[in-house]
């Protein structure tokens, strides 16, 4: 099943902050991609992967979700090693990379200042991961990051309180998926070794486990 067609809108404007985010970021950035990123990969995935936003850098450069960054590096080179992908490096759309039984997308597809989109944004934005995950129905979810665990959880209508985001927490969700939380694979969060490569591994080893 196709998922793009249904669940992205490439000239979506509702957010009014992010569209004059943008604005400034195409004087700033003209050769940046500086529009919203659509979800990437097999579109009969069964393991769905959730970042927060398109980093300003990395797929807002790209125009690829995760290309061409540190948070990127990280997770192809670990999908890459769990037989996810087929190459461990993401440069550019057109650097030929195919994800295998795996999807990935942001709970805000647009890139928001600061990396910190606000909860209107969120709000909103979750229109199009409700679309996304009723037309995909993954069998795993990997949240990166409690914001995307959240957003993932408001999306399918799933209260907060039951389901605490801790770093290799797994839920089981209403309508079978299993949603495992990890910390996000940030430049931040590796630097600071809040989470290490073998970390990030244990989660995706595990999502291979229950696939
Ligand atoms: S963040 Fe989402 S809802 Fe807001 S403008 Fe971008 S695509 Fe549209």
């Amino acid at each position: 099943m196709q998922a793009n067609a249904e669940c992205f809108n490439p000239h979506c404007r509702r957010c009014p902050r992010l569209r004059y985010h943008f604005k400034r970021l195409r004087s700033r950035y003209p050769d940046y991609h500086n529009a919203p990123v659509p979800g990437f990969g097999d579109p009969a995935a069964r393991l769905l992967i959730v970042g927060l936003a398109p980093g300003l850098h990395g797929a807002n450069r790209s125009g690829r979700v995760f290309t061409g960054d540190a948070s990127g590096d990280l997770l192809f080179e670990t999908l890459h090693r769990f037989g996810f992908c087929n190459q461990p490096v993401s440069r550019s759309v057109a650097d030929g990379m195919r994800l295998d039984d795996c999807r990935i997308t942001n709970a805000v597809k647009c890139v928001p200042p600061q990396n910190r989109p606000n909860r209107t944004e969120l709000t909103r934005c979750g229109d199009y991961l409700r679309a996304e995950l009723a037309v995909l129905r993954p069998a795993a979810i990997v949240a990166l990051g409690r914001l995307a665990h959240y957003s993932v959880l408001r999306a399918l209508d799933l209260p907060l309180a039951g389901h605490p985001f801790a770093h290799g927490a797994e839920h089981m969700l209403d309508g079978g998926a299993m949603l495992i939380d990890s910390y996000h694979c940030s430049r931040y969060n590796i630097q600071t070794r809040r989470l290490t490569a073998e970390m990030f591994a244990g989660i995706f080893s595990r999502a291979r486990e229950l696939l």
